[in-house]
């Protein structure tokens, strides 16, 4: 890919995938586009190493997705409430998921001192109230790394207590068990650790018993913190 133009390779790319998929089961692009009934609503980081379908071994049509930087949730961000309101209250999914994840760039910069520059040290704000909050603790961390993660997981906390007190999900939790999960993704061996936060006692990830999100191609179980796929 390194001396090709990266955009056309993307596309070719694509249409390999895209003839792949449908010699593989010639039904699942019709199954598609008929419309969509995801189980899981994603809020995550933007960040490129973090492709939530990709990481969770899924499929076209299984998650809801909202990404932005350092997967900020704030209660007055209209694009944020939008998402999580037409997912639970519409599409009815039964997980919302809010995975942060280490080496995040956004967790570092408000870890720093120095400015970003433009309208990012305004989106990071709230991440730098979480690291004035904790500011002790983040400070007594010697490995970057480390303090790097560990202001990630107060970042998913904090996001997480944001989430809890949402009218949309609140209802959902009340009205049809919605579980609220905080997690957190470890780039460097690509799995996704449950923090704990959300709906704990009947959380899925966490809790006793085996929790199932059924795709359209394939199932994932949770089961004490560990997910398995099956492909159906
Ligand atoms: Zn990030």
């Amino acid at each position: 890919m390194a001396d090709q133009d990266s955009f056309l390779y993307a596309l070719s790319s694509n249409n390999a995938w895209a003839g792949y998929k449908a010699h593989q089961n010639p039904n699942f692009f019709p199954k598609l586009a008929s419309g969509q009934a995801p189980q899981i609503l994603w809020l995550g980081c933007s960040d490129s190493r973090c492709p939530e379908t990709t990481i969770l071994g899924l499929q076209p049509g299984d998650v809801f997705v909202h990404r932005n930087i350092a997967n900020i949730i704030s209660p007055t961000d209209i694009n944020t409430s939008a998402v999580i309101e037409y997912a639970v209250a519409h599409l009815k999914v039964k997980h919302v998921v809010l995975c942060g994840h280490t080496s995040c760039g956004g967790a570092a910069a408000a870890l720093s001192d120095s400015r970003v520059g433009g309208v990012l040290d305004t989106w990071l704000t709230p991440l730098k109230a979480v690291r004035q909050a904790n500011a002790d603790e983040l400070a007594a961390i010697s490995d970057d790394k480390k303090r790097t993660a560990r202001i990630a997981e107060m970042n998913v906390e904090a996001g997480v207590k944001v989430l809890m007190a949402n009218f949309t999900i609140q209802d959902a939790i009340r009205e049809r068990g919605l579980q609220v999960h905080g997690c957190l993704f470890d780039i460097s061996c690509g799995k996704i650790r449950d923090l704990g936060f959300g709906t704990k006692g009947n959380s899925g990830f966490v809790g006793l018993g085996d929790d199932v999100v059924r795709g359209r191609h394939a199932q994932l179980v949770f089961r004490g913190g560990n997910a398995s796929m099956s492909v159906r």
